[in-house]
């Protein structure tokens, strides 16, 4: 009997795990992940994770039954869509629930908004014996019929079919494999917190910036802000509330609780240059936000006000650089590893998890009998369509929103229109104009 593909994912995030759990479910594929946080417990900080139904189908696609159906039952679907708005809240445009997701009534063209500790508790249920914690890559060889040998801090080397890089931003995978895809700095960068959402909170918040997203384009200045209601543990609450019985698949109720909070949070987006160089505490950064809204809704500006202070963070974007096709190996890349963009627009996430259903549909073909590096390639040309294409929406995302302005947004809602979404916007006199011209292969932006 030929012995199982041995496909080697370095990195359990979103997308080494959700290709993982794919090919677990799959079978007759020996899988094994190589993370090197020491444990389960050490996850990326971050904010909820917006998942567009892109992402959706695909995680469906990667998910068994039972987790999907605990993925969906825990999300936070806060009812509104997303709401453009001048910085005095008047409603410019507004794409709603069904705008985003075309009215499908099928949950797997769903739109979610998930915490990171959640999607990633599931992600790794049922994978423990696959996952190996404190297994830091470091580089691999190939021998000559292909073969990989993955090399790891510790010394030990592994042996695998297919070497997967999923470790994210800074990957050593793709560092060794396609060195010129290098990230470069974007232009743009942001500050952002959150508020918990509370009684009190939605006493003096906006029913909008509790319902749903916020995009606030000023007429004029260099800033936007984004603004996100995550209702998380509320939605866990509701789940174990209606018995979905999150414990009968492997997850622990009460530490996913512990973990999750309802908040709103926002970020000001805006040029790089405004950003500090050196180290800012929380309330320095909260003042430099509020200078760049000055004169805004004083309900924006409350936001940054009443925000943790612990919670404040700087974000300097940097994006991949775009590379020309390359010649495919046994040694392939997937998610942030890849195409890793500005979170304007939510897609970095989303793009990592079409990357992971396609893999998978790839390598159990080759399982199959299917050629393993065509397959390969196939996957590739796939995910540069997507990813590439992801990269050079949010670096538009980012542009457009630190140019602030008519112009600005009349190609923001041009550019929704050309989307195909927003079917319903009101036209409020604006011409259709075409989008900004996009970033090209090569384009250092
Ligand atoms: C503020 C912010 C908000 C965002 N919001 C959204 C959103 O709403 N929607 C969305 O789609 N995306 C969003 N994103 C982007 C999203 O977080 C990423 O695109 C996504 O996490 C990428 O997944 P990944 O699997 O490629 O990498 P990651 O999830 O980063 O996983 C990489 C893994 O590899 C491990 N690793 C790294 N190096 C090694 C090594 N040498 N050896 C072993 N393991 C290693 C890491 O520890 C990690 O576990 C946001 C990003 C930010 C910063």
């Amino acid at each position: 009997m030929t012995p199982p593909l041995r496909v080697l994912v370095v990195g359990a995030g979103v997308g080494g795990l959700a290709l993982a759990q794919a090919l677990v479910a799959a079978g007759g594929v020996d899988v094994r992940i190589a993370e090197r946080n020491p444990d389960a417990a050490v996850w990326l900080d971050g904010y909820r994770l917006n998942i567009n139904p892109d992402g959706s189908r695909a995680l469906h696609r990667c998910l068994p039954t039972p987790l999907w159906e605990a993925f969906v039952a825990t999300s936070a679907t806060p009812p509104g869509g997303i709401s453009f708005r001048t910085e005095q809240l008047r409603e410019l445009f507004t794409l709603t629930r069904e705008d985003m997701t075309g009215g499908s009534p099928d949950p797997a063209d769903g739109q979610y908004g998930v915490s990171r500790r959640v999607l990633r508790t599931l992600l790794l249920t049922g994978l423990e014996d696959h996952v190996q914690f404190g297994a830091e890559f470091e580089r691999y060889t190939v021998a000559a019929d292909g073969t990989i040998t993955a090399h790891f801090a510790d010394g030990s080397p592994l042996e695998a079919d297919v070497l997967v890089g999923a470790d994210g931003a800074n990957s050593r995978v793709r560092a060794q494999y396609l060195p010129d895809a290098e990230r470069v700095p974007a232009d743009a960068g942001g500050i952002a917190a959150q508020v918990p959402l509370t009684e009190e909170t939605r006493g003096w918040l906006p029913a909008v910036l509790c319902d749903g997203m916020t995009l606030v384009m000023p007429k004029s200045g260099p800033a936007s802000m984004f603004t996100s209601a995550f209702p998380g543990r509320d939605a866990l609450m509701s789940a174990i509330a209606a018995g979905v019985g999150l414990a009968g698949r492997g997850l622990d109720e009460d530490g996913l609780l512990d973990d999750t909070d309802d908040y709103v949070l926002w970020s000001v987006i805006t040029d790089h240059r405004v950003l500090p160089d050196g180290a800012v505490d929380g309330p320095g950064l909260q003042a430099l936000a509020l200078d760049m809204v000055r004169g805004w809704d004083p309900a924006l500006r409350r936001l940054i006000t009443e925000s943790d202070p612990g919670s404040v963070r700087v974000m300097r974007f940097r994006h991949s650089r775009l590379v020309e096709p390359w010649i495919s190996t046994t040694a392939t890349v997937l998610g942030d590893a890849v195409h890793n963009m500005p979170p304007v627009g939510g897609l970095g996430a989303n793009s990592a998890l079409r990357d992971a259903a396609a893999l998978a549909d790839q390598i159990v073909a080759v399982r199959d009998g299917a050629p393993l590096v065509p397959a390969i390639a196939a996957y590739e040309a796939q995910m540069r369509d997507w990813g590439y294409r992801a990269i050079r929406e949010s670096v538009e995302n980012a542009r457009r929103a630190t140019t602030a302005g008519p112009l600005a947004r009349r190609m923001g809602r041009a550019y929704f229109r050309a989307r195909g979404l927003g079917r319903h916007l009101p036209r409020r006199g604006a011409r259709s104009r075409t989008p900004a011209a996009p970033v090209t292969a090569r384009t250092t932006v």
